[in-house]
């Protein structure tokens, strides 16, 4: 059986694209760091909508967590594979760069790029034999297409998950794996709490902040059949505010 995997699945987007994708009718691992309780109602949205769903945990950043999890999925599925992989797990830890602090600098890193490498090079070897393919989705962010000030760390890192999408899609298309990124402008969850919303939203044409949902739907394109010949592109949702 074909499963998803939805890194950083627990809450905002990424909880959004679990509950979207388990209407294409393959189950959805959900992996988080810490927070099973919302782990846990990520599940049972998945559910109420009427797809399978199991929580698989481990920090993306950690390169021996990451094996850990996957030689104990792999020994409870042996004839299964993961066929679908979003890379979404993300933080953000803003300063201006010269009071950055090296644990800053290095935190955001470690989880979208390190992350990025770890669990996509594991995956990998699911998609790759016999050329059952898959489909590769990077949750990059407008910080790493156009650079935001106070974000040097997250820019830099997300930056850097576009040039691996681009690399990445050209390693693996003849192996009918698509790898393609998803650049969100201002989305309303946890992560954007705390923004001047007022203030931001006067700059959006659309005129305010999207919604996760949105941002599943162009996942859910992405992983659909009719999406096979689009590879290394990335697409941004930020209601106009740059293209
Ligand atoms: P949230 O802060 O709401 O959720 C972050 C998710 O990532 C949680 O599920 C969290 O798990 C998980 N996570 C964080 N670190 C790790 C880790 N080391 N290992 C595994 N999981 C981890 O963020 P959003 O939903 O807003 O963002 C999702 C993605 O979208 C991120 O990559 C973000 O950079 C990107 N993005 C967001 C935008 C926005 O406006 N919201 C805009 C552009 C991009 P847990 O619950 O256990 O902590």
């Amino acid at each position: 059986m074909k499963y998803i995997l939805v890194t950083g699945g627990s809450r905002g987007i990424g909880r959004a694209v679990c509950v979207r994708l388990a209407s294409m009718g393959m189950p959805v691992l959900i992996n988080y760091k810490s927070n099973a309780g919302a782990a846990q109602e990520t599940k049972r949205l998945v559910q109420e909508a009427g797809g399978e769903a199991e929580l698989l945990p481990f920090d993306v950043a950690d390169p021996a967590m990451v094996d850990a999890a996957m030689d104990a999925w792999e020994a409870t599925h042996p004839d299964d594979y993961i066929a679908v992989l979003v890379n979404n797990a993300g933080i953000r830890d803003d300063n201006v760069l010269f009071m950055m602090a090296d644990e800053q600098w290095k935190s955001v890193l470690d989880t979208t790029l390190d992350g990025f490498f770890y669990i996509t090079r594991r995956i990998l070897k699911h998609m790759m034999p016999r050329r059952r393919g898959g489909r590769i989705i990077n949750i990059t962010s407008l910080s790493g297409v156009k650079g935001l000030p106070g974000q040097a760390n997250y820019s830099a890192a997300k930056a850097g998950l576009i040039g691996a999408t681009k690399a990445l899609a050209q390693e693996v298309a003849p192996r009918g794996v698509t790898v393609n990124a998803i650049a969100p402008g201002f989305i309303s969850t946890e992560m954007t709490e705390g923004l001047p919303k007022e203030e931001l939203e006067k700059m959006i044409p659309v005129g305010r902040f999207g919604r996760p949902e949105e941002v599943a739907e162009a996942v859910a394109f992405l992983v659909g059949e009719n999406a096979a010949y689009i590879t290394g592109e990335v697409i941004n949702i930020n209601g106009g505010l740059y293209t």
